[in-house]
């Protein structure tokens, strides 16, 4: 019964068409030889049977000794198994799975081995590789004969595979871009490999494309046979790079004008304090003799000189926001609550309530973001509604780039018209009289969120309130080393 087993099942393997499966004996001389062997491997069984089975093996398997090797582990061990490169007769490799079983007789002597490949040449590498791969693919032959063309391709200049496989020539199928290219394709065929930026029209769309074509020689025995074709749409990649100019030299300009801001602000201090000094000088030692209509002049001077050293030193503080930075974990919870403590005396004399969520620990620069909370909540009370108690919401939101921190209030409100305007330097939309102030406290205000990898925004209705919003981008720690390049 057993036997009979045995029998049927070598039979089965033997006819099997897509597994070589042979006998070798203990040396690992071919024994017999099936028809999938000879599919897979292209020896007839007259070539294979009496040859070494080492016949399958690369030269640098060989030099290892690598089918010693397996038969040993598998007389060893009752089987071997492998994955590798494997000859065919033609020279080409294909890959293979192999399993290598020992034979015993009865009294347990080796009397050969049973080996079983499988070809995952197929499994490895679909046929339609080149189908799903987004770029043009063809070969052109050495004399300009279309080879091969994948579907990309073919789409491309709108035929079928039968179309213009064998058939087409690389003038008669483009005529104008044989031309436009035909020092490239003269190169490739001389076996330079040609890689070159393209303006490209999708011919079914007129989509614009800008591309990068690669032309890359097919060379056997020192000898061109024809060059692969690969087209690559890079109109994305350009564009990403145009931006990432674009804000490389965004960025130099204002590093520029913060210096610039940085310097001027720090020279106008000197001058300035001496004309104050000097305003103090004639104050206490003319003061009494002075004219009414002179001590007048000398008041204007007076306040005019503390307005702008007031507007210097907060223009001083703008171009400073961000120097000598360092990424923290910042407590929001406990900045606010700072905050909120220093404006003791302002939340109490107004009646005002704030009110707000826990809020969250950040990678950010602490003293940066403690402003930011103290300009908008002052803000909040500052811009009240005059028969109004301020009531003022601190909320936050995270997703996984970002915080979004909202203030509301129930203050006068701002129009539609002036959402862009309140953020720029120096701009205010009531005067001085009213409600004191520079103007730079919300400038100061966005330049923090942008230094957090945000930005800031205001949704408002007048007569109703206004929320501010603020993002802060979710930091790692590592990106201290390039925040400070
Ligand atoms: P400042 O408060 O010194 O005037 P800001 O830059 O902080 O300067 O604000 C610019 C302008 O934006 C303010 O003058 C005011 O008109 C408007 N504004 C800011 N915050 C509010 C708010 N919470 N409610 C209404 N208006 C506001």
């Amino acid at each position: 019964m057993k036997r009979r087993v045995a029998e049927s099942l070598y039979n089965t393997l033997q006819s099997l068409q897509d597994y070589a499966f042979i006998l070798l004996n203990p040396e690992g001389i071919i024994q017999t030889w099936n028809p999938g062997a000879e599919k897979i491997k292209g020896y007839t069984v007259k070539e294979a049977i009496g040859q070494s089975f080492q016949v399958f093996y690369s030269d640098k398997d060989l030099r290892r000794g690598r089918p010693a090797e397996l038969l040993a582990t598998a007389a060893r061990e009752g089987t071997a198994k492998d994955v590798g490169w494997r000859k065919r007769k033609d020279g080409s490799l294909f890959w293979a799975n192999v399993l290598i079983s020992a034979i015993r007789d009865k009294d347990g002597n080796l009397d050969g081995f049973t080996k079983l490949t499988g070809d995952l040449s197929s499994h490895k590498i679909p046929a339609d590789v080149a189908d799903k791969v987004p770029v043009l693919l063809a070969y052109w032959d050495i004399n300009l004969t279309c080879r091969y063309a994948n579907k990309n391709y073919l789409d491309w200049v709108g035929k079928t595979s039968d179309e213009i496989v064998n058939k087409a020539t690389l003038p008669g199928l483009l005529g104008s871009f044989y031309e436009r290219n035909f020092l490239h394709i003269k190169a490739a065929l001389e076996g330079q490999m040609q890689e070159f930026e393209m303006d490209l029209t999708r011919p079914s769309t007129g989509e614009k494309l800008k591309c990068m074509v690669n032309y890359y020689p097919d060379i056997e025995d020192g000898e061109v046979r024809g060059f692969i074709v690969q087209v690559a749409d890079i109109t994305h990649l350009k564009q990403l790079e145009e931006e990432r100019l674009h804000r490389a030299k965004l960025e130099v300009k204002n590093v520029e004008l913060e210096n610039f801001a940085y310097i001027a602000s720090h020279d106008l201090q000197e001058p300035l304090r001496t004309i104050a000094n000097y305003i103090q000088i004639i104050k206490e030692d003319y003061g009494n003799e002075l004219k009414d209509q002179l001590r007048n002049y000398i008041y204007y001077i007076e306040g005019a000189t503390k307005r702008m050293q007031e507007l210097v030193r907060v223009l001083l503080y703008y171009s400073r926001i961000g120097k000598d930075r360092k990424l923290t974990h910042c407590n929001c919870e406990n900045i606010v609550t700072d905050v909120l403590s220093d404006m003791n005396e302002l939340i109490t004399s107004t009646h005002a309530t704030i009110r707000h969520e826990k809020l969250p620990t950040l990678l950010g620069f602490e003293t940066e973001l403690r402003q930011l909370f103290q300009n908008l909540l002052s803000n909040a009370i500052k811009f009240r509604k005059p028969d109004l108690p301020p009531s003022i919401q601190i909320s936050y939101q995270e997703n996984k780039e970002n915080y979004r921190f909202s203030i509301s209030d129930n203050g006068i409100g701002i129009e539609k018209r002036h959402y862009q305007r309140i953020f720029q330097l120096f701009q205010r939309l009531h005067g001085q009289h009213k409600y004191d102030g520079h103007g730079i406290g919300l400038a100061n205000c966005q330049k923090i969120a942008e230094l957090h990898g945000g930005s800031m925004w205001v949704e408002s209705e007048v007569g109703v309130g206004s929320t501010f919003y603020f993002t802060i981008k979710k930091f790692k720690p590592d990106d201290n080393e390039q925040q400070n390049q």
